[in-house]
């Protein structure tokens, strides 16, 4: 690497490659990097994210993602999305229940939901992290916006994508629901509290309608 390149990254990294440029050089680079970047406060000492989502219902890799997210910050947030648009198969009573059910057993993780802007109740709650999953490159691109526009709307609040594991990836919760509803196994797929209500619900549903 040449020495004006590894002058540009600063002190840190010119030293490790080898390179150290004339002091005068790495000022005058850092002092023009600087004031390109907005200023960010540091990170908090407590690091909370929320995981937003629909979760209708929470299925094996909404839980993967929250069991690894629940090992990253310090205080994960599972919000449901109150959107009447979308008309769900649960309420939103319902599916605090249901992640109630399953969420009890990580001592840091929370319940909630909302609706209005994401960065407003990020805020509310002092978070600085969403948390999104991955799948396959068809979130990316949803996601990609979505990240976008949430940090123009709250440049300090930082969205932060976890990959799908593997054996979850093709689950979705329309998935689930639709598979569940022609009579297909959806066990592992969901967790088995679920699979009970998704139960009661379909013969609910049966019996209404006979
Ligand atoms: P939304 O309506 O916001 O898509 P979902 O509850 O379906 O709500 O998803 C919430 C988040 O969880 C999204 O970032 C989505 O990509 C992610 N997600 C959904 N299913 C999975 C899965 N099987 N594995 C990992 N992440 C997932």
């Amino acid at each position: 690497m040449d020495p004006d390149t590894a002058a540009r990254f600063g002190p840190p990294f010119a030293p490790a490659m080898g390179m150290v440029p004339a002091e005068g050089q790495v000022r005058l680079e850092l002092k023009g990097r600087h004031s390109r970047i907005n200023p960010l406060p540091r990170k908090p000492p407590h690091v909370i994210a929320i995981y937003p989502g629909s979760f209708d219902p929470i299925t094996n890799g909404h839980l993967d993602l929250i069991q690894r997210g629940s090992r990253m910050f310090d205080k994960l947030i599972v919000s449901i999305l109150r959107n009447d648009a979308k008309q769900p198969l649960f309420s939103v009573q319902e599916r605090i229940e249901m992640l109630n059910e399953v969420l009890h057993v990580y001592p840091n993780v929370e319940v909630d939901s909302f609706d209005g802007l994401l960065v407003d109740h990020a805020a509310a709650h002092g978070a600085t992290v969403l948390l999104r999953g991955i799948r396959a490159i068809s979130d990316y691109e949803y996601e990609l916006q979505m990240a976008l526009m949430n940090r123009r709307l709250g440049p300090r609040i930082e969205t932060v994508f976890m990959m799908a594991h593997e054996a979850y990836s093709f689950i979705s919760s329309r998935l689930v629901k639709e598979v569940f509803g022609l009579g297909g196994n959806i066990t592992g797929l969901v967790p088995p509290s679920v699979e009970s209500r998704l139960k009661a619900r379909l013969l609910n549903t049966r019996i209404k309608g006979a």
